[in-house]
């Protein structure tokens, strides 16, 4: 009985991506993206592909902290102050507002208790669409 392409292709797909998952789990590096993708799934990257440019641009912003958050320009030398703008609390990282800053409690629960099996990135990509978070993503503490 022959084989169909599409099962090739399936076949191929979890080999790349599992030789990739590999390459991924065994850098010491990333340590803010690993802490929200501890792995690597096709579902993931199809997902991201549906995004917007200015969506995928704030997921990628949040999942690596290289974005408009405060720490963030503060390595940059951008501004001074790497302090939450949300509680004033704990330095703005992508980790703080998206996992523990009080500040962004609302945020955090329309985007992920309300959406309790969706996979991570669907929910960060929920987070980074509310109004506050969408807003200082994209203008930095000029807000
Ligand atoms: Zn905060």
């Amino acid at each position: 009985m022959p084989v169909s392409k599409s099962f090739f292709k399936q076949h191929i797909r979890d080999i790349f991506t599992r030789k990739w998952d590999e390459t991924w789990k065994s850098w010491q590096q990333c340590s803010h993206t690993k802490s929200f993708l501890s792995s690597v799934t096709y579902q993931n990257s199809k997902f991201t592909s549906t995004l917007s440019r200015t969506t995928l641009k704030n997921v990628v912003g949040i999942i690596t902290g290289h974005c408009q958050l405060n720490k963030h320009m503060t390595n940059l030398k951008i501004i001074a102050d790497s302090t939450c703008r949300f509680c004033g609390e704990a330095e703005e990282t992508g980790i703080h507002i998206v996992n523990d800053c009080p500040g962004t409690y609302r945020e955090r629960h329309e985007a992920f208790e309300l959406c309790p099996n969706k996979p991570a990135i669907t929910k960060i990509t929920k987070f980074v669409q509310c109004k506050r978070i969408k807003r200082a993503l994209l203008q930095g503490n000029n807000t």
